[in-house]
C-alpha cells in the first residue's frame, strides 16, 4: 500500500492541474482498504478517485485521497449466450474493452477509448456511441468508510445520464471495489449512433474488432488526447429540456440538432448551444474551448482549477442568457 503525505496530484488528473492531497492512499486489495480503515486513520474528509479523467481540483485537497489499484478479470459463469465475469474496480477501462474484444464478448465496444477506471466507470455511468456502461453491469461491489461489504444490484445502482446512486454526496462513502458485467457471446452490434457505419464502411466487415477500431478512429479525430493536452473530456452534460421549451428554442433556431428522449423530454447538445454563443476556440486565461468540439475545456498550460472555474461560469452565463438554459458541469468539482 502506498501512504504519502503532502502528495501532488498533477499527474492523477487529466487537467493536468497542480493541486496536493494532504494524504493519498493507494491500495492493492479489498483486504489493505479494511486494514487501513480498521486502524481509524480514515477521517473525513476523504475522495476516492481513479484516474482523475473527469476531476477539477479547485483547491489542495484538505483530507484522504484514496485510490485503488484492485486488478484481475475472473469468469464467474457463463451460458451459451452470455458470460459474467468481475473485474477489479482499478483495471484501466480501456484495457477491459480490449479484453472483452479479443474474447469475442460484445456489449463494452462502443465504449471503446473512454479513459479512466473500471470502478470509476461505474460510478459515472459512462456512456458513448448509444451505449451506457449500465447496460452491460450487473452489479457493483463495495466497500464503505466503516469496512463493510455492501453490493449493489444494476437497479439498486439507480443508473440514469451520467449518474449512479454513488454520486449522491452522502453515498461518497462507498467505494468501489469490483464490478461484475454481462456481455454477450453472440454477435450483436449497436451501430446506429453517430458516424459509426460510416466509419465501418472503410473496413471489410463489421466485426467486433473493426467496431472498435472505427470508434477509435472517430474518437481520436475528435477529442483531445488528454497526454497532450489536459482536459477532462465534455466538460458539461447535454441539458434535457421539456419539448414546450424546446419548441419555443427552436422557433428562434431552426438548425438547432436535438434527441427525443420521449413525448415530453428532448437532449440539446450543450456544445452546439456554447459553440452558438462564440465560445469555440476561444480562451479566458490559461484555459481554452477546445477549437473541434465546443464541449471541450482545455489546459493551455499551467491553468489553476479556479481558472477552469471561471471559464466554466462565463460559458454557463452565456448560455443562460441566449437560451434561458442553466448547463450543468459533468466534470466533478473538487
Ligand atoms: C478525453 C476524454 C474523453 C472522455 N470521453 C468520455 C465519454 O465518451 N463518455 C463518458 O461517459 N465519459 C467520458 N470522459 C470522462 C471520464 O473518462 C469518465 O467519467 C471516467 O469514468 C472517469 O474515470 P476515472 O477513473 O478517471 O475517474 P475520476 O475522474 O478519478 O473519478 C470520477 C468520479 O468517480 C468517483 N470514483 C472513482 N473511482 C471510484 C471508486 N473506486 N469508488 C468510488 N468512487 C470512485 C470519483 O470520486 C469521482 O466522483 C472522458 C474524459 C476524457 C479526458
Amino acid at each position: 500500500m502506498k501512504d504519502e503525505v503532502d502528495y501532488s496530484l498533477i499527474g492523477h488528473n487529466t487537467f493536468g492541474i497542480a493541486a496536493t492531497a494532504a494524504r493519498y492512499i493507494e491500495y492493492d486489495s479489498v483486504a489493505e482498504l479494511k486494514e487501513f480503515i480498521a486502524s481509524g486513520a480514515l477521517t473525513e474528509p476523504y475522495l476516492h478517485i481513479g484516474q482523475g479523467s473527469n476531476l477539477l481540483f479547485t483547491r489542495n485537497y484538505p483530507g484522504t485521497i484514496l485510490h485503488s489499484r484492485i486488478k484481475g478479470k475472473e469468469v464467474m459463469y457463463e451460458t451459451d449466450d452470455d458470460i459474467v465475469v468481475r473485474v477489479g474496480g482499478g483495471e484501466i477501462w480501456d484495457e477491459w474493452v480490449a479484453y472483452c474484444v479479443n474474447h469475442q464478448w460484445y456489449g463494452a465496444e462502443n465504449l471503446s477509448l473512454i479513459p479512466g477506471e473500471v470502478g470509476a466507470g461505474a460510478v459515472q455511468n459512462i456512456g458513448a456511441y448509444g451505449i451506457e456502461v449500465k447496460d452491460i453491469i450487473q452489479c457493483v461491489e463495495t466497500v464503505d468508510a466503516k469496512g463493510e461489504d455492501c453490493i449493489f444490484t444494476n437497479p439498486q445502482c439507480q443508473y440514469s445520464y451520467r449518474q449512479s446512486i454513488f454520486k449522491r454526496p452522502d453515498m461518497k462513502r462507498y467505494f468501489v471495489t469490483y464490478v461484475t458485467f454481462r456481455l454477450k457471446k453472440k454477435e450483436c452490434y449497436h451501430l446506429d449512433y453517430g458516424s459509426i457505419r460510416a466509419e465501418l464502411a472503410k473496413y471489410t466487415s463489421p466485426n467486433l474488432d473493426n467496431v472498435r477500431q472505427a470508434i477509435i478512429s472517430i474518437r481520436s479525430n475528435k477529442l483531445p488526447d488528454p497526454q497532450t493536452i489536459g482536459n477532462a473530456g465534455s466538460f458539461f452534460m447535454n441539458p434535457i429540456i421539456s419539448r414546450k421549451k424546446f419548441e419555443q428554442i427552436q422557433k428562434s433556431y431552426p438548425d438547432i440538432p436535438f434527441y427525443e428522449l420521449d413525448a415530453f423530454n428532448i437532449k440539446v447538445p450543450a456544445g452546439w448551444m456554447i459553440e452558438q454563443c462564440g465560445w469555440k476556440g476561444k480562451s479566458l486565461g490559461p484555459v481554452a474551448v477546445y477549437d473541434k468540439q465546443a464541449l471541450i475545456l482545455v489546459n493551455r498550460g499551467g491553468a489553476s482549477g479556479k481558472d477552469v472555474v471561471a471559464l466554466s461560469d462565463a460559458i454557463r452565463q452565456s448560455v443562460f442568457n441566449k437560451f434561458n438554459i442553466d448547463i450543468h458541469p459533468e466534470v466533478n468539482f473538487i
